[in-house]
């Protein structure tokens, strides 16, 4: 079928079309805040959101850590052994360290820009906690974690970690715009992760009046975490520190305006359109993937951590 109405279109319009906005889908809240272990005090946006969960896949959990001043203390700080699989964690340092020891043999120090992507694949053993200094000395701590889920074919791939320091990570500098590419591309700076399915994933920093634009995929789920100042996107919604503002899945610009001086997570990536199975630190395709992975954790197939 041709249809010369619809297919032929105005110099004019066509030009509204690529300069369009995406729109605002909703802007919300985390979760009253809770501490992960005794060294991390965040606010969680998904899974606790099960409406936000079912519109951010493969993005499968987000715990957010506002800056806070951590006291000087002796002792470890932090969340002993524990396990993983199906997915993958991926922590950002804003400030302050954290360490990661897991019974596949790796270990690191994150610090202030770094970034932590953690592979659980099929299973792991780590823990996380502050790093001994910066926790002997004290001072302000900064983070985020977000677990990236894994399609069926990659849930038992084998665990992996990939350190990648703030030097590491794609450099894109215009006036007032800083953006860092952990994942994915923008304007031609590719990020250093690997990953199992499409996903770009930014750190952002604009002084106050700067503006930043991306076009991604309408496809991929899309969502902004503001983790400092405020800002508006798109020219009709407000947010600022501890919104997550996610976009509708439509073409079009992604258009940040700094109210103030900011920063912001942007995430987008391609959903993984599988059931998922979930109890803790386990994320599955089906009940039985589950119960064979509880059984596989209690006969120590996931290895052996020192507290
Ligand atoms: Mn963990």
């Amino acid at each position: 079928m041709h249809d010369p109405e619809t297919q032929e279109r105005s110099p004019t319009e066509a030009t509204q079309e690529t300069s369009k906005l995406r729109r605002v889908a909703r802007v919300v809240r985390g979760a009253p805040f809770h501490w992960v272990g005794d060294g991390f005090r965040v606010s969680n946006y998904f899974p606790g959101d099960r409406e936000l969960l079912s519109r951010v896949s493969p993005f499968f959990l987000l715990d957010y850590g506002p800056p806070r001043t951590v006291p000087a203390s002796k002792q470890t700080r932090g969340v002993g052994p524990h396990p993983h699989r199906g997915f993958e964690t991926v922590t950002l340092a804003f400030a302050g360290s954290v360490a990661h020891h897991d019974s596949a043999g790796n270990s690191g120090v994150i610090g202030p820009g770094d970034v932590q992507w953690m592979t659980a694949g099929s299973g792991i053993l780590h823990k996380e906690y502050m790093e001994q200094k910066f926790s002997e000395s004290g001072g302000e701590m900064h983070m985020l974690q977000l677990w990236v889920n894994l399609p069926a074919k990659d849930k038992m791939t084998a665990p992996k970690y990939q350190a990648i320091t703030r030097e590491q990570l794609g450099q894109s500098d215009a006036a007032g715009v800083k953006v860092r590419v952990v994942a994915g591309e923008y304007r031609g700076v590719r990020g250093p992760a690997f990953t199992h399915t499409p996903i770009n994933l930014y750190t952002v920093e604009l002084q106050a009046g700067a503006s930043f634009e991306a076009r991604l995929s309408a496809a991929h789920n899309t969502g902004l975490l503001v983790t400092g100042g405020s800002l508006s996107i798109n020219g009709t919604q407000s947010a600022e520190h501890l919104d997550f503002v996610l976009l509708e899945n439509e073409a079009g610009l992604v258009r940040v305006v700094a109210d103030t001086a900011c920063s912001f997570v942007l995430m987008s990536g391609e959903p993984i359109n599988e059931p998922i199975a979930h109890y803790g630190p386990f994320v599955m395709n089906t009940r039985e993937e589950l119960e064979q992975t509880i059984a596989d954790f209690n006969r120590g197939k996931f290895g052996d951590l020192d507290e």
